[in-house]
């Protein structure tokens, strides 16, 4: 099993290397990655390559096209054919942008692919394989890991090209996840590189829906001792983008202004309610009891449980034997 995987690895560093090269010898793929404000040193820093047009590229980068291996990292495409009609594989990653995805350990596990121009669909990621995990892992995470201790706070954001470009801007510490949603398992790896995390999202519909998602998966492994905050974008921005046209600074003010997790809390709590009835109190109260209820034994548990209490004006006790089943203190 472990030299199986040992074997994928080793497929997965070589189309690395082979799309770096490829890289070299493109200057439409140069030109594009320079139109998006990448330097050689960032590019080379996340290996980013290009794949090539060809059907078979790969072909020339490896001994045997035939190879298994290749299919099984999810390099190569196979048809359903019948045994021995091997000539009908081709490469999955065709003229695309390659941004290697790495472990921990810094093995090449994966690969996303971009297209240069329009077309469909516009990332395409490897698939699952027996080392690939996609809800398991963070883009970026192996080479953000100096930059984690350095600044102490990890930022989380949608894309393989805002992580880049965060580093290009001197945020050497953005993690993505992998076009899924942050999932728990993602909150609990971050946790062990670092004690705070800055979620970023888009302003939009989508990225507040996003934010739902990811404060759930972050309230588990919420304590009183890390920190989990929410930064939201104009509508109109990604952290590329934002980082892009406003700058390093300006980025670096929505950083300092993100929300903490008990503010997000009520803010998501609240959707819908009118605060100024106890209806809508009562509602608030009623919507925040499942988020609340993913905390983790301990004080910040306690300490929110107090603080919905005060903002749904009812009385802590009352809340606790609602919430904790603890009996109200007898008067
Ligand atoms: P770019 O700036 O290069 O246009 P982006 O990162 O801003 O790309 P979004 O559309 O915001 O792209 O998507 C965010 C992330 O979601 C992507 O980085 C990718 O991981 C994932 N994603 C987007 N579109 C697709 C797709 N069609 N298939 C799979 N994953 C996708
Ligand atoms: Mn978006
Ligand atoms: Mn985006
Ligand atoms: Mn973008």
């Amino acid at each position: 099993e472990k030299a199986k995987q040992q074997s994928l690895t080793d497929v997965l560093a070589r189309a690395a290397d082979f799309y770096k090269a490829q890289l070299r010898k493109s200057p439409r793929a140069v030109a594009y990655l320079k139109g998006r404000g990448l330097t050689g040193q960032i590019a080379a820093r996340f290996g980013l390559g290009y794949a090539p047009e060809g059907w078979r590229s790969l072909a020339s980068g490896f001994p045997s096209y035939d190879d298994p291996q290749l299919v099984e990292s999810g390099l190569v495409i196979t048809p359903d054919v019948e045994p021995g009609e091997d000539a009908k594989r081709y490469d999955r990653f065709r003229d695309r942008v390659m941004f290697p995805i790495r472990n921990v350990q810094g093995e090449v596990i994966g690969f996303g692919g971009r297209v240069l121009d329009k077309g469909e669909p516009k990332y395409l990621n490897s698939p699952e394989t027996p080392v690939f995990h996609k809800g398991r892992e963070l883009y970026g995470l192996y080479e953000a890991r100096t930059g984690l201790r350095q600044r102490g706070y990890a930022l989380v954001v949608e894309g393989y090209m805002d992580v880049v470009a965060l580093a290009q801007h001197g945020f050497d510490n953005a993690v993505a996840t992998l076009g899924t949603a942050c999932t728990a398992d993602h909150v609990h790896k971050l946790f062990r590189f670092t004690e705070s995390v800055v979620f970023s999202f888009d302003g939009d519909a989508a990225g507040r829906r996003a934010a739902v998602r990811a404060l759930e998966a972050a309230l588990p492994h919420a304590t009183e001792t890390r920190t989990v905050r929410f930064l939201f974008l104009p509508p109109e921005h990604d952290p590329d983008s934002y980082v892009r046209d406003l700058g390093a600074e300006a980025f670096e003010r929505c950083v300092e202004g993100a929300v903490p997790l008990s503010r997000q809390l009520y803010t998501v709590a609240s959707e819908g309610c009118d605060l100024g009835t106890p209806e809508g109190r009562a509602r608030m109260l009623k919507q925040a009891h499942p988020l609340w209820s993913l905390l983790p034994e301990g004080l910040l548990r306690r300490q929110l449980l107090g603080d919905l209490a005060r903002q749904g004006q009812m009385a802590e006790v009352e809340l606790q034997a609602l919430w904790l089943g603890e009996p109200a203190a007898a008067a």
